[in-house]
């Protein structure tokens, strides 16, 4: 069966998108530890990171590079967080986290709630800072 993340790349499942090219797809995390908290997945669906072929684990980085840096733009932030956990989603996945502090991307801490549309203007900020 599809990951859940398949189905959000093929559009079966909404998300708070935030970049796509042929390979790689980013939307912001559902359950955020910081706003602006994004996931970058390759399409293809593979379950540990480093399963991936080589090439494509370095595209993956290539490409979260230019979310992190469109993220930084869109979230006042002293870093970008990286993280890879994978023990909910079997669909490898980076997660990017705006943080001040390394308390701030602790995954115990709970995690924010917020409205939609919220999500859905973080998303829309990070996306206008996308270098084309
Ligand atoms: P992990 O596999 O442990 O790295 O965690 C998976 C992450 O995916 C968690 O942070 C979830 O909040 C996130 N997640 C799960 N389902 C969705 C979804 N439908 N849209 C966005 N993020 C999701």
């Amino acid at each position: 069966m599809a990951s859940i993340f398949t189905k959000i790349v093929q559009g079966d499942i909404p998300c708070y998108k935030i970049a796509e090219s042929e390979k790689y797809f980013a939307f912001l995390d559902i359950n955020p530890l910081q706003k602006g908290h994004t996931l970058v997945i390759p399409k293809r669906e593979v379950d540990y990171i480093y399963d991936l072929e080589e090439e494509e684990l370095a595209g993956l980085h290539v490409f979260a590079q230019r979310v992190a840096k469109a993220i930084e733009q869109a979230i006042p932030c002293n870093r970008i967080g990286v993280a890879v956990i994978g023990l909910e989603v079997p669909h490898a996945h980076i997660h990017l986290i705006p943080i001040q502090s390394m308390q701030d991307m602790n995954f115990t801490n709970p995690k924010l709630l917020l409205e939609s549309s919220e999500m859905d203007l973080i998303a829309q900020s990070i996306r206008s800072n996308m270098a084309k």
